[in-house]
Formats: C-alpha cells, sequence, structure tokens
C-alpha cells in the first residue's frame, strides 16, 4: 500500500472510533482530503483510495489542478476568498467554507447564478479570537447567516471553524464546543454541515459534533515549507 492509502485507512478508523465514542456514525462524517500544495498524482492517489471530496486555500492553484481533475470529486474552497476572485471561484469550487462578510455572499451568489450554478457556503467564525485569522466575531455569526441566507445563487449550508494551535488536542474542546453552539442556533435548512477539525485536533471536533473535517497532513505527510 502507498503511503496514501495507509494514512487514508488510518484516518478513516480514527474517524470511525471517535464517531463511535460520541455515540454517533461515522456515516454522517465528511472527510475533506486537503491538498494545497499537493500534485495531482497525490490528488489521483487519494481518489483512488476513496476521496470524494477535497480542500484548496487558493483559486489560483486549484484553477489548475481542476484542469486535469475535473467535476469527479467534490471541490471546497478552505481558504480566504478574495471577492475579485469570486468569478473564477464558481467555476471550480462547490463548497464555500469561507464566507466572512455580506459582500463576499453577494458577489458570489452573482456570479454563481451567472454561471448557473448554486454553491453551498458556510460563514467562517473566528473562534480562536486570533487577530491573524480569517472570519466573523462568534457574536456576529449569526447575524451573517441571517443576511446571507435568502440569497440567489448560495445555499447557506453551515459555520466552519478552526482552533488555534495547541500542544494537546484536548486544549481545542472548547473552542469547538463554542461553534457547535453557534451552529445549533441556525434555521434547520442551514444547518448542515459543521466544518471543524483538521489533522491536530479532528477527533475532539467530532465529539463536539463535526460532521465535515478537513485533513491535510495526516493523509498526504508534512507539507515543505515553499518560503
Ligand atoms: C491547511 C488547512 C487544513 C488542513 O490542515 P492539516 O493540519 O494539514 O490537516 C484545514 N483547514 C484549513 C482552513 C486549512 O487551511
Amino acid at each position: 500500500m502507498s503511503h496514501i492509502a495507509e494514512n487514508l485507512k488510518s484516518v478513516r478508523e480514527r474517524i470511525e472510533i471517535a464517531a463511535r465514542r460520541a455515540g454517533r456514525s461515522s456515516e454522517e462524517i465528511v472527510l475533506v482530503a486537503v491538498t494545497k500544495t499537493r500534485s495531482v498524482e497525490e490528488i489521483k492517489e487519494a481518489m483512488a483510495h476513496g476521496v470524494k471530496h477535497i480542500g484548496e486555500n487558493y483559486v489560483q492553484e486549484a484553477e489548475k489542478k481542476f484542469v486535469e481533475i475535473g467535476t469527479a470529486v467534490c471541490w471546497h474552497m478552505i481558504g480566504h476568498l478574495q471577492r475579485n476572485k469570486a468569478k473564477h471561484a464558481v467555476e471550480i469550487f462547490d463548497f464555500v467554507h469561507s464566507i466572512d462578510s455580506e459582500q463576499l455572499a453577494r458577489e458570489l451568489g452573482r456570479r454563481a447564478q451567472a454561471a448557473n450554478r448554486c454553491i453551498d457556503v458556510m460563514v467562517e467564525v473566528n473562534i480562536s479570537g486570533e487577530q491573524s485569522k480569517f472570519g466573523v466575531k462568534p457574536d456576529n455569526a449569526l447575524d451573517l447567516a441571517g443576511s446571507i441566507r435568502d440569497i440567489p445563487g448560495i445555499r447557506l449550508c453551515g459555520l466552519m471553524g478552526m482552533a488555534p494551535i495547541v500542544n494537546q488536542p484536548e486544549e481545542t474542546r472548547p473552542y469547538f464546543a463554542k461553534l457547535k453552539k453557534l451552529w445549533d442556533k441556525l434555521p434547520d435548512e442551514n444547518r448542515i454541515f459543521l466544518s471543524m477539525g483538521m489533522t491536530q485536533d479532528f477527533e475532539v471536533a467530532i465529539e463536539e459534533g463535526s460532521n465535515m473535517v478537513r485533513i491535510g497532513t495526516a493523509i498526504f505527510g508534512s507539507r515543505e515549507s515553499l518560503t
């Protein structure tokens, strides 16, 4: 087995165990393989082993890969999206996890309509409170959700958040619990996905109610620093 296949097997087992611990089924948890900096070959290898969702952080990088991979997978935009990239983004992505303003949501909706598409979006919430992180303040998340849920061309389907980098996964628990609490307040039709959990903390995130995890390193190995 290749290292990607082995890693995927182990990640799936860990998702299964964490879900069971929380009294849930792993079938309700979507695995998004985060493929930033990864080659098309690596992505195809993951697809050959059952990956159906991939996450990218940059529109330009995704565009290049999309040409070769196409719609055989679901494409998730998980990085910060600039409004002037919305036109290109709607041609590639099925999901945008990083809505942090009404203007961005409106532009995305407008572009999606023009392309005859409907994009599933999530509001990104800055649960860590770190200045360097994107996303809206927790206090503003439900207001933003309310103001974008009727925009044509997009469909509000939940919230996304990132815990701070910590030494022990357990330390992320209060951040995820806080996001889950907000998510619980969304109207039923917008409460489809709670996108939280990455390599360092996905098991804790699942225990706290995540049903969409975004995992890169645990599948593909560590990203070489390109800077
Ligand atoms: C890079 C990234 C991930 C994946 O991180 P890993 O630690 O490699 O699992 C998840 N979510 C977002 C928003 C990212 O930018």
